[in-house]
């Protein structure tokens, strides 16, 4: 039954002030069935694999059957699309609760492309197969590269078909986070609840995501503000040292915990070039590689001045402060990114010169039109042979440079490449291989492919030798890649 499949549901979203969300039910669909779960994340949720497989668990998935105790929902936010200030809200995404797992913690546990909400704005509430199969793909590859990220449990297909520029197969998503508290939820409720509202999320949020803030200090929602900024500084940081492009930084889509969410147009850069920009409706690349940063830095601007009411009661003075912390973002994730530049080249010290050893690589690198993560890989294994700029007397005199470097630093050889094995990944998701694996699942049912690949992206900094089919760079036919939203 469904009580052994180990629901175990609270609800303390649904406990915060109407204004927060809408209580709804999902539309239940024809034939749901289950595709894919992700037993080892059900184990750590507390969940019974084999229940979860039942009819009775599908149907869970699918929102055909509420399980005991949840208390589905879908959540008010706001948001700046592409810099545009609007209301949105789970348009096809219900909260079914928060699961409380075995070791105390707590997850959202969402489904998305249950039906439309009062936040659909006349969209249908649903979603196509082949996008939350890449959800699924892209972020539990994010998990296996120790990012964080929402994870992925199933994915049910609905039996219906949705209507976008064809006929397409439907799906249920079913997401774990550690919540879904997003910069636009603090802008929502900024602009449209009270001061004791904007308060409440403030303080739900310190005790959810950063309980080591003190209730009681003074600074409370400024230390909010900074602890943010840290996080944020630290992910964006470690999205450019893998070569993650998010694809779409609305804030609406920049979750307060510092979890990656949202996986739409996203997609991993093969070819290095900072101006890459894989989403199809981003023109301007407001949302390339090498602006991730600066984004991340607006969004958060974004979050403090939802924030400036509460930050201090003198406005400018609450200014002056949000300014200062905004500033330190770009300092941190400088200081992050570099670390983790080191890391990647086997430098465990830190020197003044270090910066400009990167920079001069990345040159290199976008000059040769090199392979982002392979460079990397072939720096580790010392075959310097596999880099298009090899032979070139510029990279000679770089990796002259590099070399002198290391033997700047205590410790043998091993321990720099130690260093670099994990910290460079032999394998991400790469776009040809995603595509090949949906199109196996979506055309012909067949989700071997997928699971393969799963497998794969799970030990992604393993550098065993049987895996050159996954982390060859595309040919250049498959290069011309764009995800479409
Ligand atoms: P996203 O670009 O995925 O962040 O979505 C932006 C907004 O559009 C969110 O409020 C979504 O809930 C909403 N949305 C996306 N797809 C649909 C859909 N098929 N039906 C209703 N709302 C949607
Ligand atoms: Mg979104
Ligand atoms: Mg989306």
């Amino acid at each position: 039954s469904i009580q052994k499949a180990g629901w175990n549901f609270d609800n303390s979203y649904a406990r915060l002030s109407g204004t927060f969300y809408t209580k709804q039910n999902a539309a239940p669909v024809r034939s749901p069935q289950l595709v894919i779960l992700n037993e080892q994340l059900a184990a750590s949720l507390g969940l019974d694999a084999k229940a979860l497989r039942s009819s009775e668990g599908t149907a869970v998935f699918a929102g055909n059957m509420i399980p005991e105790g949840a208390e589905p929902l879908a959540q008010a936010y706001a948001g700046h699309q592409f810099g545009h200030f609007t209301m949105l809200g789970d348009g096809r995404a219900l909260l079914l609760g928060e699961q409380l797992t075995p070791s105390g913690q707590r997850f959202d546990v969402q489904l998305k492309g249950a039906g439309a909400t009062p936040y659909s704005r006349g969209g249908d509430g649903r979603a196509a197969l082949g996008p939350m199969l890449r959800e699924y793909i892209i972020s539990e590859a994010m998990h296996g590269l120790g990012i964080a990220t929402t994870r992925s449990l199933a994915v049910v297909t609905t039996g219906e078909e949705i209507i976008r520029e064809t006929m397409l197969p439907g799906a249920v998503l079913t997401r774990i986070a550690s919540s879904h508290i997003r910069v636009g939820t603090f802008q929502y409720i900024a602009n449209w609840g009270s001061s004791e509202e904007l308060r409440m999320l403030a303080d739900y949020t310190i005790q959810r995501h950063y309980p080591e803030i003190d209730m009681d200090g003074e600074h409370r929602y400024l230390s909010l503000l900074k602890s943010v900024i840290k996080r944020q500084a630290g992910l964006v940081a470690k999205w450019q040292l893998v070569g993650f492009i998010h694809g779409v930084m609305n804030t609406d889509n920049m979750a307060i915990s510092g979890e990656t969410i949202d996986y739409g147009p996203c997609a991993f850069m093969d070819t290095y070039d900072p101006t890459t920009v894989f989403s199809s409706i981003d023109r301007q690349g407001r949302y390339s590689y090498g602006n991730q940063p600066n984004i991340g830095a607006w969004n958060l601007a974004r979050f403090a001045e939802a924030l400036l009411p509460l930050i201090d009661d003198d406005i400018n003075h609450a200014i002056v402060l949000a300014e200062e912390a905004i500033s330190d973002f770009a300092d941190q994730f400088h200081h992050n990114w570099l670390n983790g530049m080191r890391a990647k080249l086997g430098i465990n010290t830190e020197e003044e010169q270090d910066e400009e050893l990167v920079q001069d690589l990345l040159r290199l690198m976008q000059h040769s039109k090199a392979d982002y993560t392979n460079t990397f890989v072939a720096l580790t294994h010392n075959k310097l042979e596999d880099l298009p700029m090899f032979g070139s007397a510029e990279f000679e005199q770089w990796r002259e440079q590099w070399h002198t470097r290391l033997s700047r630093q205590q410790g043998i050889e091993a321990t720099a490449t130690q260093l670099m094995r994990s910290s460079n990944p032999a394998i991400i998701p790469r776009n040809h291989r995603v595509e090949e694996a949906l199109e196996a699942a979506v055309k012909d049912g067949d989700y071997s492919v997928m699971e393969q690949l799963l497998n794969v992206l799970a030990n992604p900094y393993e550098h065993s030798p049987g895996q050159a089919k996954y982390s060859a760079a595309p040919e250049p036919s498959d290069c011309a890649y764009r995800t479409f939203c």
